[in-house]
């Protein structure tokens, strides 16, 4: 099975921001609630996403919950 790895800019901020099936990395041991996570490739933070919805939502506003792209935002 392909890893549902995506990779796509944020409209907010153009900067690489990566979704992951958090469940498809970790295996089917995996019983956290969080089944989905983003990572803003530029600086490297990881948020946790209980559903897809959720994480595709944040995907394109890493503004919300990475605090380096908020900071880059207000300048
Ligand atoms: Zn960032």
């Amino acid at each position: 099975m392909k890893s549902q790895m995506i990779t796509r800019r944020a409209r907010q901020t153009k900067g690489p921001v990566t979704l992951i099936s958090k469940q498809e990395l970790l295996g089917d041991d995996y019983c956290g609630t969080d089944k989905w996570m983003t990572i803003c490739e530029d600086h490297g933070h990881v948020e946790g996403h209980q559903t897809l919805e959720n994480a595709r939502f944040f995907a394109s506003r890493p503004v919300s919950w990475c605090r380096w792209c908020a900071e880059e935002v207000s300048e």
